[in-house]
């Protein structure tokens, strides 16, 4: 089956140019962030320390989540209930990176993000795709953006979002902040797998990158 993993850190633009590519090419997109907070989400709601890997690696196991492709975007749904905005804030952004460091909530996402990936023609967006989840994949992009641009657009997109994110600095903090656990965790470290394609988005507008994309895609795995 044609995949596509796109790795890359929080704020380079991995989200929004893995949905227009998955798009264009009529693709699945599956958001494996999306999955890490909604665990955190349902951690905090039902009294479950984002520090206890065992508990939450149990309940990973158990966690009933569905992605709906909507005219206005993909929605998550987790046990039914549209959790797509309410996984966004700043809290649960801290809270996915802790949650998501525990080896065993690892180990129990990694059936259901395969068996997501294999359904069809699918790009999946994550940390650890082309390394841990899809390494097979027979495309792999790796995308990246200096701190200072990666702050400006989320912070950016959190006030598109109707979210107040503080100023500029503290998404560069936090920003940082997470760069250093999701590179330093013992489990599938951030790191770009050795044959993925690298792109640096800071110069580039989303187009570009976009269309790059799209025509190794093309050629890659052969879509005409
Ligand atoms: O991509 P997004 O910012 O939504 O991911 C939220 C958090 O989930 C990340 O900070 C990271 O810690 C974790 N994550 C991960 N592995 C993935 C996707 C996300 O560890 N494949």
């Amino acid at each position: 089956m044609p995949v596509i993993a796109i790795d890359g850190p929080a704020g380079a633009g991995k989200s929004t140019v893995s949905r227009l590519l998955a798009r264009r090419l009529g693709f699945f997109l599956l958001d494996t962030g999306a999955i890490y907070r909604s665990l955190a989400l349902v951690a905090r709601r039902e009294g479950l320390a984002w520090s206890d890997g065992p508990r939450l690696g149990e309940r990973a196991a158990r966690l009933a989540i569905r992605f709906h492709d909507a005219p206005a975007g993909q929605r998550v749904l987790l046990d039914g209930e549209d959790v797509s905005e309410a996984i966004r804030t700043a809290e649960i952004s801290s809270g996915a990176s802790q949650v998501s460091a525990h080896p065993e909530v690892r180990d129990a996402l990694l059936g259901l993000q395969r068996s997501i990936a294999l359904q069809g023609g699918c790009v999946v967006e994550g940390r650890d795709i082309g390394t841990v989840v899809l390494p097979w994949a027979p495309l792999k992009f790796f995308v990246t953006a200096s701190v200072d641009e990666r702050a400006r657009r989320r912070h950016a997109e959190l006030r598109g979002r109707g979210h107040a994110p503080g100023s500029v600095e503290d998404v560069a903090a936090d920003i940082r902040d997470r760069d250093a656990r999701d590179s330093g965790r013992e489990v599938a470290p951030l790191r770009q797998a050795p044959d993925a394609i690298a792109i640096d988005t800071s110069p580039l507008g989303i187009d570009e990158v976009v269309a790059l994309m799209e025509r190794e895609a093309r050629r890659r795995l052969s879509l005409g």
